[in-house]
């Protein structure tokens, strides 16, 4: 139908009540706005107001919406090809870019297996870990369990989910997914309670227990280095990631880092695992890969593991799991610009002076009324929104507190993102100073707004 006109908003907005099922939304309230473009650490909605992109894309963007580097990368691969198979076939493009997150990935991860997004590269991670043990030499099949953290997050899969923690979202699928082991987290306070964490010594004297108990059962530990995301911003005390990769190492069980959030760049260092020298034997990339471009996703892991999965065709060694898009090449043109960036710009090395601002408004913020614990990593920082500032009482968490405060700073030019009654700041690495200034304004002004009626 060439003679079809243009949709105006109206009718875009009444098509996505209508049609588009939004994720973790309640449909029945959900408040729509149209992001139609965007430049820099900007997005504009379509009636061209500006809001800072304030979760980055939901972690995923780094160097701004409309990156030139970035655009002309996609615009050069789409003259070549979109999409091949990597099913016993290969292309330039993707070959390049396993060698480069080899490179600048911690030593001895030397294999790259592409997925679709963090969801599926934990999956492929679980899969590879359990299959691992069934041909290691000698086998040790009886290896078939993990151990997770508490309040962690992997993703939405069922086998992400059976490793998840945050009960919110997994609660209800219990009966659908395996039953990891869970430690508690040692970051930050309980969302439910408001409890205190336990402490560095009490989580890793937990974890030697469990490890003892479940001696030969189990498979791998998974979990987010530095800081737990989507749990809530939960920062680990310096020396959890160090003291669980001893403990997994002595007890040879695998660790799977998931470095779908932290990745990078987003906590100061292109991976958060450099900042305790832990070199895990399975890392899983994905959110920031290509920059907030395309989704695409990795799990790379040891020359160690991949080399119990070779054998003759008939040796049935195979890893058999893969994903269509796995590899594809417009993803990874994009991907390998979006590194050349990090090098050409010095991203990694602009980042303190944005960090320390960060951490100055949020030092600012934890003053308000109704402000509980406020947690930072790098450049990402979370504040609690609480009903008693003394006794951290949390707000009933049917007020939706959280999300209120995110609609509220729309008002004030940025867009935010909430984990329950949390807010959460994480901007593109581009961001600059006076952006940074102007979006815990707006942050500000959403919490006060949502706290004082
Ligand atoms: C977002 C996230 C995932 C899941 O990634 P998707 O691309 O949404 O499937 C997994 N792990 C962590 C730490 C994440 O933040």
């Amino acid at each position: 139908m060439s003679d079809r006109r243009p949709p105006t908003t109206d009718d875009l907005l009444h098509w996505d009540r209508e049609h588009v099922w939004h994720a973790f939304t309640q449909m029945q309230e959900y408040e729509p706005l149209l992001i139609e473009s965007g430049q820099g650490a900007t997005l504009f909605d379509t009636a061209g107001r500006a809001y800072l992109d304030g979760s980055a894309s939901m972690w995923c963007n780094v160097h701004g919406h409309r990156h030139p580097r970035l655009d002309a990368a996609l615009r050069e691969q789409l003259d070549k090809v979109a999409h091949t198979t990597n099913l016993g076939l290969s292309n330039p493009t993707s070959v390049e870019l396993a060698r480069r997150l080899v490179e600048i990935a911690p030593a001895g991860l030397e294999k790259v297996f592409f997925t679709g997004d963090g969801s599926s590269a934990i999956e492929a991670a679980l899969k590879m870990a359990f299959q691992y043990w069934r041909q290691a030499a000698p086998p040790q099949p009886a290896r078939t369990r993990f151990i997770a953290i508490g309040e962690a997050y992997h993703g939405d899969t069922l086998g992400a989910i059976g490793v998840g923690g945050v009960d919110r979202f997994t609660a209800m699928f219990a009966p659908l997914t395996f039953d990891a082991i869970r430690i508690p987290s040692p970051g930050g306070p309980c969302p439910h309670t408001g409890r205190p964490a336990p402490s560095l010594a009490e989580v890793l004297a937990s974890l030697a227990a469990v490890l003892e108990e479940h001696r030969g059962t189990i498979a791998a530990l998974v979990m987010e280095p530095l800081m737990q995301a989507a749990g809530g911003i939960l920062v680990h005390p310096t020396g959890f990631l160090r003291g669980v990769r001893e403990l997994t190492a002595k007890h040879d069980v695998l660790l799977i880092l998931d470095e779908v959030a932290t990745g990078f760049g987003r906590t100061g260092t292109m991976f958060a695992c450099e900042q305790e020298q832990v070199v895990p034997d399975i890392l899983c990339l994905a959110k920031g890969l290509t920059a907030g471009y395309l989704p695409m996703a990795a799990t790379l892991t040891t020359a160690a593991i991949w080399q119990v999965f070779l054998g003759s065709h008939a040796d049935r060694r195979t890893f058999f799991h893969g994903h269509t898009y796995g590899g594809n090449p417009l993803a990874a043109a994009v991907a390998l610009a979006s590194l050349d960036v990090f090098r050409e710009e010095c991203v990694l090395e602009s980042l303190a002076p944005k960090i320390v601002r960060l951490g100055e408004h949020m030092a600012r913020l934890a003053r308000l009324d109704h402000a509980g614990d406020v947690r930072q990593c790098g450049l990402v920082a979370g504040l609690d929104l609480v009903a008693d500032k003394a006794s951290r009482r949390p707000y009933p968490w049917q007020e939706q507190r959280g999300t209120r405060a995110c609609l509220a700073a729309r008002e004030h030019g940025a867009i935010l993102r909430q984990l329950g009654d949390t807010v959460v700041l994480m901007p593109p690495l581009c961001i600059t100073l006076d952006e940074i200034d102007r979006l815990a304004a707006a942050a500000e002004a959403g919490i006060i707004a949502a706290t004082t009626s």
